[in-house]
């Protein structure tokens, strides 16, 4: 069994397929989305509709939230408040009301899912050091658990102590526990524009992560076409 797992999608149709396909490719038989499926960019309700009919565990990011959620977006700057009501108005009642009711965490086979972190999943803490990690291992009680919300792919391995190591394969060992961002399918963030998921082959326990040139002329053409603000396309060609 080999399972892609895929989050931060963002509403990137064309990292969305791209990623699909090579995990395809790679010979993958199932799939795990980690939440934020829309957001940013201009497909959210052609990305959300791929995922849904996928049928496999997703979990909820805060982009999912507050598109599916109806609260004022006053308090939010204007360019993300312009930005998200762009995004609410694209999906139907029933499609926010999926995104409404999708969990925050959810245990697939012998390892956990989750968005932000495990000890406060509701409160979308970006894990970006030891620290953030020490939380977490916390409240993480399968050896493996897999996580997106930063955009950077990323692994952090607790044995006596914690360890923020490369994201490359890695195989999971005996005593060990293992919390992994899989990175961003649909906007990275850690200065390289490719798409961003990992693979788990279960019988070797390794996980390995996958980067993928995209078409991303296209998806910067969607977001200026739409009307959204501009450097959410400029963004993407830098991985910021
Ligand atoms: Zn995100």
């Amino acid at each position: 069994m080999k399972i892609a797992l895929f989050g931060d999608i963002h509403a990137n149709l064309e990292a969305l397929e791209t990623v699909l396909a090579d995990a395809r490719s790679q010979g993958c038989d199932s799939y795990v989305c980690l939440g934020d499926v829309v957001g940013y960019n201009a497909n959210p309700s052609e990305c959300l509709e791929i995922v849904r009919e996928m049928g496999c565990p997703v979990v909820k990011g805060n982009h999912d939230e507050d598109a599916g959620g109806d609260h004022s977006l006053e308090m939010m700057n204007p360019v993300a408040a312009e930005a998200l009501q762009w995004t609410r108005d694209q999906l139907n009642a029933e499609q926010r009301e999926y995104l409404a009711r999708m969990r925050m965490v959810r245990q697939v086979q012998d390892f956990t899912i989750v968005h932000s972190t495990l000890d406060q999943p509701n409160v979308w803490n970006y894990v970006t050091n030891k620290f953030d990690a020490m939380s977490n291992f916390s409240y993480q009680f399968t050896q493996v658990c897999f996580h997106g919300h930063t955009h950077v792919p990323r692994v952090f391995v607790r044995g006596t102590k914690v360890q923020d190591v490369p994201p490359e394969s890695i195989t999971i060992e005996e005593g060990m526990k293992y919390f992994i961002n899989a990175g961003s399918v649909g906007q990275p963030r850690d200065g390289d524009w490719r798409a961003s998921y990992c693979i788990y082959d279960v019988p070797s326990k390794t996980i390995y992560f996958r980067r993928l040139d995209y078409d991303i002329a296209t998806t910067q053409k969607k977001i200026i076409a739409a009307g959204l603000p501009e450097a959410l396309a400029n963004r993407l060609a830098v991985g910021r």
